[in-house]
């Protein structure tokens, strides 16, 4: 199963939180604005991301999120049933 980590821009006050937390260094504090007029935290290196969630724990706008994506061509498909009618 593969997980999509967002922020949401939008709900970032930039506090820094997330940047601070984060194990692998992924967040950055962006240079630009947002619609809210702060710096919102970005992943500047998403590749690092090990979808720990520390940094969704942390954030006290709930901006960060992380999502279960289960079409992620995981081979692990052996679910079969079988139904029998009497
Ligand atoms: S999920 Fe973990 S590794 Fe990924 S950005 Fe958040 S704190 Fe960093
Ligand atoms: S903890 Fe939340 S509000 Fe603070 S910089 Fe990170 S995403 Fe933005």
């Amino acid at each position: 199963m593969a997980f999509m980590h967002v922020i949401d821009s939008d709900r970032c006050k930039g506090c820094g939180l997330c940047v601070t937390i984060c194990p692998k260094k992924v967040l950055e504090i962006s240079e630009q604005v947002n619609t809210k007029g702060y710096f919102p935290a970005f992943q500047a290196r998403p590749e690092d991301c090990i979808k720990c969630a520390l940094c969704c724990t942390m954030c006290p706008d709930v901006a960060v999120t992380i999502t279960a994506s289960e079409d992620a061509g995981d081979p692990q498909q052996a679910a079969s049933t079988e139904e029998n009618d009497g």
